[in-house]
């Protein structure tokens, strides 16, 4: 951090503690740039991040992306993961997630499909509750140097050449660089001229805790009517889908127990009683992306850059990737280490990620809608998921097993997520990476790639060490996201090498 004219300048300032804004604030801290996090709620606390509306479904790369920096291990895991690839005995009937509502079940799904995923990988499903996971990620960043400042809306902001001023009403912080991690609604995304295009909403989504007098009515699990949906995941706890183009939502208008029990009755078919109504609030299907993730110095993460459904939870392992993707390169950029076009290749890689997940959404809500020709989608969906094809290909996106970056490699490894080794001496490729460098894995132990790591500098790691699977590798080179960046299955040549190195890594001892 540097002071002008006795004003602080921080390397980033970001708008938003939502999750996504924590752990982009922690992987810019680990990589030794001053970061100020503004967050407009005074207090993190609200009903729906806590259980059961709080919980949400993250998927393997956000996994693997909290094992990668030992934050995994302080949340609750054992209690909440569900790994029904992990762990197949337990039922084949056992479910991995949906599409559409359509359940995925474990045993249709054929993991030899992923030739790369080792037994010892982290899960691939896993219920973390929001509340939980802010509170990890905000102990993690205050031990890391984190400034937050809570109760401070960003309002505008203003571009000069090498700062970005912002403005919460009347107070100013500068930044050389500032990130919009604010959510469906960013201030930063308006107030930084970013175009956000997509499609219009077909429906209202609610979440409500009600009191019924006739509980028993209703039947637990999901249920797609004809009319809309309605999930009760616990007695009262309901989610339902009314397919009115969002109107309600947009409206804004008040969410009496009157409109509830009216919208459950229309969709239920059924003639409950609403008693009391404890909790509610709205979403929709918006799917809409920043066509651009930076304009200057701003940038934009999370879902500040991109809204859709909830449908299958996607929004936050979107927002989670985009945070792991970003941290290391705005980092090098800070520090003056970059190579050529580091920065750009966030865009590059992660626009498409979010086009996906944004196909996905609207996939779902066109064969959910209540009509016959999406009835009729929706019986043939069902028996390709029936199928083993079918059941893989929707586990692969829906949990990011197949999530891939375009690297332009022959090697079929580079772009994807580095497989966890376990290596000989105990440890594994995820425990490696916990302090953001960039790693070679050289199976082998030779003295030419040794010389050629310590030659790069302290932005590379060097592990010589066999594997106890090596999948018939003999070294891997990994960015500091954790994405194998070149592979070789042969003796390695050393000039390819090189050049992932040089393009990749922040330049020799400039960490
Ligand atoms: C019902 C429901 C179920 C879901 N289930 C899943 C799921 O299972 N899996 C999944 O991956 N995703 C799921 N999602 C989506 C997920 O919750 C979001 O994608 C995720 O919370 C986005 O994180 P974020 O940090 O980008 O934004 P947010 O969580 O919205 O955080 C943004 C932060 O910015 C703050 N802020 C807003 N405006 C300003 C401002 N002007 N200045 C400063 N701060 C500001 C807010 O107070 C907030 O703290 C679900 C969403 C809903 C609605």
């Amino acid at each position: 951090m540097r002071d002008d004219q006795r004003q602080p300048v921080y390397d980033v300032i970001l708008s938003g503690a939502g999750p996504v804004g924590l752990f982009l604030a922690c992987e810019l801290a680990l990589a030794k740039c001053s970061v100020l996090v503004l967050e407009k709620a005074e207090t993190p606390e609200s009903p729906l991040k806590r259980m059961p509306f709080g919980l949400r479904g993250l998927n393997a790369p956000s996994i693997e992306a909290l094992y990668r920096r030992g934050l995994l291990e302080e949340m609750e895991v054992p209690r909440r993961v569900k790994d029904p690839h992990a762990h197949p005995a337990q039922g084949a009937r056992r479910q991995g997630g949906h599409f559409a509502g359509i359940p995925l079940l474990a045993g249709n799904i054929d993991a030899a499909q992923w030739p790369f995923r080792l037994p010892g990988a982290t899960a691939v499903v896993m219920l973390a509750e929001m509340e939980e996971l802010e509170t990890v990620l905000a102990r993690r960043a205050e031990a890391l140097g984190v400034e937050v400042l809570r109760g401070l809306p960003i309002t505008h902001l203003e571009q000069q050449e090498q700062l970005v001023t912002v403005c919460c009403e009347e107070q100013r912080f500068h930044g050389e660089w500032l990130v919009g991690c604010d959510g469906a609604r960013s201030a930063v995304r308006k107030a930084g001229g970013f175009a956000f295009t997509g499609t219009e909403p077909e429906f209202t989504g609610y979440s409500v805790h009600v009191e019924l007098a006739d509980p028993e009515k209703l039947m637990p699990g999901r249920h797609i009517t004809g009319r809309g949906m309605y999930l009760q995941s616990q007695p009262g706890y309901l989610i339902l889908q009314d397919f009115d183009g969002g109107a309600f939502h947009h409206e804004g208008g008040e969410i009496t127990l009157e409109h509830v029990q009216e919208v459950l009755r229309r969709i239920s078919g059924i003639e409950v009683t609403v008693l009391a109504l404890h909790l509610a609030s709205t979403w929709t299907d918006r799917a809409r992306q920043a066509t651009t993730y930076r304009n200057g110095r701003v940038l934009l993460a999370g879902d500040a850059a991109h809204i859709h459904a909830p449908l299958g939870g996607q929004g936050l392992n979107l927002g989670l990737g985009d945070a792991m993707n970003l941290g290391w390169k705005l980092a090098a950029t800070v520090h003056k280490s970059a190579p050529e076009g580091l920065l750009d290749s966030y865009q590059r890689e992660r626009h498409p990620v979010g086009e996906k997940v944004l196909e996905w959404s609207r996939a779902q809500v066109a064969i959910m809608r209540p009509d016959p020709a999406a009835s009729a989608l929706y019986t043939i969906f069902r028996d390709l998921m029936a199928t083993r094809d079918g059941a893989t290909y929707v586990a692969g996106r829906l949990w990011g097993v197949t999530t891939h970056y375009d690297l332009g490699d022959d090697h079929p490894l580079v772009g994807h997520s580095v497989p966890n080794f376990a290596f000989v001496d105990g440890t594994t490729a995820g425990e490696a990476m916990r302090d953001g460098r960039g790693l070679l894995i050289d199976f082998d132990g030779r003295a030419a790639l040794r010389a050629l790591a310590t030659e790069f500098g302290a932005s590379l790691r060097y592990l010589a060490v066999p594997a106890t699977e090596q999948l018939g590798l003999r070294a891997v080179l990994v960015r500091p996201d954790g994405v194998v960046a070149w592979a070789t299955s042969v003796e390695p040549n050393e000039d390819p090498l090189k050049e992932a190195i040089a393009r990749w890594l922040p330049r020799k001892d400039t960490v």
